[in-house]
């Protein structure tokens, strides 16, 4: 980290590079004012007194710093430090947008010996590094960028705001509340009877005791927050001619929009990101089980188990008129056996083509309970448009159920843990503290260290423990100008 002698000032343009109405080039470092009086140009006559009001935006003219020709006309604002987003002065020019504008912009910032540009993320950085925002929300605010869907924006702007921050540093400063009571008779031992002591320690265990269980409730999340993060992981599967493209194309094209395509990591296996209710589904089409019918009860079904595998959620679609059987009891569906290995307590069913067969929602609820396939399959016609707004509605409402969301409010509990990251460090506390509960009073010395290791651990989910590595991995992702 360089110290605030070396600190240069850094720029970078922080809106895309190109046509639209308005650009931002952002300024940041001690010479933030300097650079300012050296490149824009007041357009009303102001009394001195009026120039340089931090937080107020100016009309200017932009000029280069040297032969002084005009650039642009635009809008400049000072920020006045540490009240801004680095905690250092920043200066945001807004001009107008255009590559032309921009480059001569770029080079008159170029020209100015005190600056330099700004390295990825390196905006971001010095907010860290001033102390502005802590690693939970750097990266609720990669998040927030990078944010697809209503309930990855929910969450991450959350994140961003400090949600998760005052969590852990709530959960942190019990850890040291514990480690006070114990570090006290540590140092104070000879002077407080046995009867102190022992209460002294109880106290520390007490509390040690809930915050494990308060982590241990965060880890048991079913990995939630990670999940809504990155998407929850959808695999369709089911026979060839089922109708699985049927559905993929009804998910995508009527109901969800596509937000990203992502070629697949397995061969054959496309995936696509959509919005189910708010949700980010990662979608997999089992694609590749289509060869031949001979194939599906081989690579086939090793293809699939992999995806399946690999999948949150397993949706298997059937043609009705092929599974289902008059049976002494009723109408029953019969789950292929090529598939059953694929088929979980979970998994939920799409019974297609029930156009084709004389089941109806009249008799569609005794066909479930008699296959046990209750709460968990839908009947269709993908071909003629049938089910497919209930299932639609069903299926949102399985997975908010999954995901534990309520009505509207996508987050709903927030959840704590989004990235692994935090999960690592946690399990590491977790583990400190379940030990510490486990030491006698007559190694208290020993004790003391776990509670230490305890909140080290939790410390390095804010980053309160500094390691470049981390860090450098964190904003490298961050584009330039952020
Ligand atoms: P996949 O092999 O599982 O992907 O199945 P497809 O979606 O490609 O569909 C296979 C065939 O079944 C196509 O000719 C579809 O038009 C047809 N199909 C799909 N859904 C229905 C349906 O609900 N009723 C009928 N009668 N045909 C359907
Ligand atoms: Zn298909």
């Amino acid at each position: 980290v360089a110290s605030d002698a070396q600190r240069r000032t850094i720029y970078a343009l922080s809106t895309p590079f190109g046509k639209a109405g308005v650009a931002v080039v952002r300024v940041s470092g001690p010479d933030a004012l300097a650079v300012k009086q050296m490149i824009t140009r007041p357009v009303m006559k102001k009394s001195s007194k009026k120039e340089n009001i931090p937080w107020m935006m100016e009309r200017c003219r932009i000029v280069h710093p040297i032969h002084n020709h005009t650039l642009d006309d635009g809008l400049v604002v000072f920020f006045k430090g540490p009240r801004s987003f680095t905690t250092e002065d920043v200066l945001e020019l807004h001009t107008h947008s255009g590559r032309a504008i921009i480059n001569s912009v770029l080079s008159a910032l170029a020209s100015i010996p005190s600056c330099r540009p700004a390295e990825a993320g390196e905006f971001t950085r010095r907010a860290f590094e001033g102390g502005r925002l802590d690693l939970t929300q750097v990266e609720g605010l990669k998040d927030l960028i990078n944010a697809e869907t209503e309930s990855q924006r929910q969450m991450a702007l959350e994140a961003a705001g400090g949600a998760a921050r005052a969590q852990f540093e709530q959960l942190r400063s019990t850890i040291i509340e514990c480690l006070v009571f114990v570090e006290g008779f540590i140092d104070f031992g000879e002077d407080v009877d046995e009867l102190g002591q022992e209460h002294m320690y109880e106290e520390a265990r007490v509390r040690a005791r809930k915050i494990s269980e308060v982590i241990q409730g965060h880890l048991n999340d079913n990995r939630r927050g990670e999940i809504l993060r990155s998407g929850i992981r959808l695999a369709i599967f089911g026979p060839p001619n089922a109708g699985k493209s049927s559905l993929l194309n009804f998910l995508a094209q009527r109901e969800a929009a596509i937000v990203t395509p992502i070629p697949g990591t397995t061969r054959d296996v496309l995936e696509l990101t959509l919005d189910i209710g708010g949700l980010p589904v990662i979608v997999a089409d089992t694609a590749g089980l289509r060869k031949s019918d001979n194939v599906v009860e081989s690579i086939g079904i090793d293809r699939a188990r992999n995806i399946v595998k690999g999948s949150d959620i397993l949706l298997c679609v059937l043609s009705l008129p092929d599974v289902l059987i008059n049976s002494s009891t009723g109408l029953r569906v019969e789950i292929p056996s090529s598939l059953q290995p694929l088929i979980t307590p979970h998994t939920l069913f799409l019974l297609n083509k029930g156009d084709l067969t004389t089941v109806s929602s009249d008799n569609f609820d005794d066909l479930l309970k008699n296959s046990e396939l209750t709460g968990r399959a839908w009947l269709t016609s993908l071909q003629n448009n049938h089910g497919t707004a209930e299932f639609l509605v069903g299926f949102t409402k399985t997975l908010k159920e999954i995901y534990d969301i309520q009505g509207d409010d996508i987050t709903g509990r927030n959840p704590l843990i989004t990235h692994a990251r935090h999960r690592d460090h946690l399990d590491t506390a977790l583990q400190h503290l379940n030990y510490f509960l486990t030491i006698p009073l007559e190694q208290v010395d020993f004790a003391a260290e776990e509670l230490r290791y305890a909140a080290k651990a939790i410390g390095k989910v804010s980053g309160l423990i500094d390691n470049e590595d981390v860090l450098d991995v964190l904003f490298r992702d961050f584009c330039i100008g952020k």
